[in-house]
């Protein structure tokens, strides 16, 4: 098959297992498999330990108090920053803005900038293959507005018709919002390409980059997005944390988001003065443990190394797509050139949701369900698919173990 075995990456998956002790349960008596790290993705020690020494011996409010704990407890958030800053290789740690996660996030651009950008008869494009999160938001302002919505094509393989997203920008387009990895497909777009595309037309981009960023390196200068987008939990982070980068200048123009504490620098009522970014978006005291947490995450990815992960999780999907694709009656959905992470597949004659309980049975975790992308199961004609989504902790075993449950599915309903 021409695969190469784990230890030919730079990379110890042994020891990185035993790293993220959950790994180790035993799911209805059968040791677990874990697939399904695009819903959510597990936490090492590491991340657990920042975040419990946080609360035994750091935990304080942030940027109000002068004690010694609120000021270690301030540096430990902003150090957060700087590390997020350093990830995704922003020019400034002012263009992060910490929020709840990767829908926050684009909530907080379509009700700030894309509300004072976008009016009547004015369109936002989007893709095919968008989360929810990347559609309602957007929904909601052309419903606020009267924009429209414009939706790019995709081809059979689940990839991006890039000719059609380009005839899509025009006059009228205020903003694109794109994709940067499907959660549903696991299709990479080229981003960098698309953001050009619209620059060229003078068209800010927004990318929805949580499904990018647990699994190859990310460089907002490089691509040259106006936003970013993504969430913690599924970079082996805690939940309810999540980034949004945006420009400078965006940042600076566009209108707060909340109002409350900490966004402000002078209140009286009759004038309001906001505070500077990025605290102008972060209003009210924020996810300091979960933000502590992100760093921690991100320090952990990082000693692994970015393109180490890469190389491993391309080998893996390459492993696993080839072994499901040789079951009778699997059809992989998505099998688009540039992929990463996601294999949904259905077994025909079976309901994917009895496809996904027969595989907890047997300890293997997958996802079952329109993975909150319906439009994209509409455009393949199928109700849901079965998801298998890798993280750099898993195995040829997991995979192995994933081919003998689909086999037992089969065998079932044959
Ligand atoms: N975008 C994509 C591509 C996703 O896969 C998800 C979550 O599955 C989101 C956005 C929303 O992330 P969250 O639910 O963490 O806000």
């Amino acid at each position: 098959m021409g695969v190469a075995p784990e230890h030919a990456f730079a990379l110890d998956v042994d020891k990185i297992r035993a790293d993220f002790p959950i790994l180790a349960k035993e799911v209805h008596g059968k040791p677990l498999a874990y697939l399904d790290n695009a819903a959510s993705s597990q936490k090492p020690l590491a991340v657990l330990e920042a975040i419990d020494h946080y609360y035994r011996a750091e935990n304080a409010n942030i940027h109000r108090g002068v004690h010694h704990l609120s000021e270690l407890a301030t540096k430990k958030y902003e150090d957060a920053r700087e590390k997020v800053r350093a990830f995704i290789n922003a020019e400034r740690a002012s263009e992060i803005i910490f929020v709840r996660g990767g829908t926050e996030a684009i909530n907080l651009v379509a009700s700030t900038f894309g509300r004072s950008r976008v009016g009547e008869g004015d369109e936002i494009v989007i893709t095919h293959m968008e989360h929810h999160s990347n559609i309602v938001p957007w929904q909601m302002l052309c419903e606020q507005t009267g924009a429209k919505l414009r939706v790019a094509p995709i081809d059979d393989r689940g990839a991006l018709i890039v000719d059609e997203f380009e005839a899509l920008l025009g006059e009228r387009t205020k903003m694109v919002a794109v994709v940067h990895v499907s959660n549903a497909l696991g299709t990479i777009n080229p981003a960098e390409k698309l953001v050009a595309m619209a620059h060229e037309r003078g068209i800010p981009v927004l990318l929805d980059g949580a499904q990018a960023v647990p699994h190859h390196a990310v460089d907002v200068q490089a691509l040259d997005c106006d936003f970013y987008a993504f969430s913690g939990h599924k970079m082996f982070a805690p939940t309810g944390i999540g980034v949004l980068y945006g420009k400078q200048k965006h940042l600076e123009a566009m209108p707060p988001y909340q109002g409350g504490g900490e966004m402000i620098t002078t209140v009286s009522f009759e004038k309001t003065e906001y505070n500077v970014v990025p605290h102008k978006f972060e209003a009210g005291t924020p996810n300091i443990a979960g933000t502590i947490g992100l760093g921690a995450a991100i320090d952990y990815m990082q000693a692994i190394g970015l393109a180490a992960i890469e190389a491993y999780e391309h080998d893996l999907l390459d492993y696993m797509t080839s072994r499901m694709s040789a079951i009778e009656g699997v059809k992989v959905i998505g099998t688009a050139p540039e992929k990463a992470g996601v294999l949904s597949f259905n077994i025909e004659g079976a309901h994917p949701h009895d496809v996904g309980t027969i595989l907890d049975r047997e300890g293997v975790a997958v996802r079952a369900g329109h993975h909150c992308a319906q439009p994209v199961m509409d455009r393949f004609g199928v109700p849901a698919t079965a998801r298998a989504s890798l993280a750099f902790y898993n195995t040829r075993e997991d995979v192995d173990r994933l081919v003998a449950a689909t086999e037992k599915v089969r065998e079932i309903f044959a």
